[in-house]
């Protein structure tokens, strides 16, 4: 399969999905991340010409540890909107890598390029089948099926179809986001005032990032709140969430996952049946 993942800025893909990409990934499938914006703009020192290279570079880094392609838009950081222009470009990225499917933000979020990045893919849902748009790019005859990554809004509450384990990928997914340096050890601790705890020495850092532990007893009692101390929180935050979606899909072992991703069908791309879900996320 071809797997496209969109994101607004170089790290929402991996925060969001990248646990998922890297088992499409040892499955032999093809995986691509794209971002909408060139990330230059969240730094609390570095001008955004400097930023937006190193970033690109950075994503670059992770995209080997995945083992996945990467395209970043030359789109400013902040300033992402759902243009018709914007959804003519994102037409053609998605006619000629041809998806099975597509993921994306929703539209409910706090970030306006996130929020504009998923109109953005939703706005194509439909108009990737039409020929008369975007007569440039050959249209195929099917759209693909277009999912939502989780997020913590709750208006509308996000709604999960597919709910995957991803402890066994758990340490990519954190070797992965080493690689972003300036976002993970430098402008996400700084905007939570938290600048000053990340260790200066790279293998301390690396330990730092997991933050609090998350044990087989704590497993279920992680909170929202929680998933502020840390990754291991934040990624164990959907395994507590949605336990039962987890039980209905690996049985008796679904009680034993510590980490998850969580994925929710837009209704605006192909409606997949049962059988089709599990093809396209088969975990
Ligand atoms: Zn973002």
């Amino acid at each position: 399969m071809n797997i496209l993942m969109i994101g607004a800025h170089p790290d929402d893909c991996e925060l969001r999905g990248s646990g998922l990409a890297r088992k499409y990934v040892l499955d032999g499938h093809r995986v691509r991340f794209l971002s909408m914006t060139d990330g230059s703009g969240g730094h609390q020192t570095m001008k955004p010409e400097a930023l937006k290279t190193r970033r690109r570079r950075e994503a670059q880094a992770a995209a080997e540890v995945l083992g996945i392609e990467y395209v970043i838009w030359d789109v400013p950081d902040g300033s992402l909107q759902a243009t018709v222009e914007n959804r003519e470009k994102l037409i053609r990225e998605i006619r000629t890598f041809k998806p099975d499917a597509v993921f994306c933000h929703r539209t409910n979020d706090y970030h306006p390029d996130h929020r504009n990045c998923g109109l953005l893919v939703q706005d194509a849902a439909y108009l990737i089948i039409v020929p008369n748009f975007c007569p440039d790019t050959p249209a195929p005859r099917k759209n693909p099926v277009v999912f939502f990554y989780d997020d913590s809004f709750r208006n509308p509450e996000f709604c999960p179809d597919a709910v995957v384990a991803i402890d066994d990928v758990l340490e990519d997914k954190f070797r992965m986001l080493h690689e972003h340096t300036s976002q993970v050890y430098e402008w996400l601790p700084y905007t939570a005032c938290k600048e000053n705890e990340v260790p200066a020495d790279e293998a301390a850092r690396f330990i730092w990032l997991r933050g609090d532990p998350v044990t087989e007893e704590t497993t279920d009692e992680i909170v929202l709140g929680d998933a502020l101390q840390g990754y291991s929180r934040r990624f164990a935050l959907p395994a507590a969430k949605y336990r039962e979606k987890l039980i209905a899909r690996y049985g008796e072992a679904g009680k034993k996952v510590r980490f998850a991703e969580a994925f929710q069908v837009s209704e605006y791309g192909t409606q997949p049946s049962p059988e089709e879900l599990r093809t396209l996320i088969p975990y």
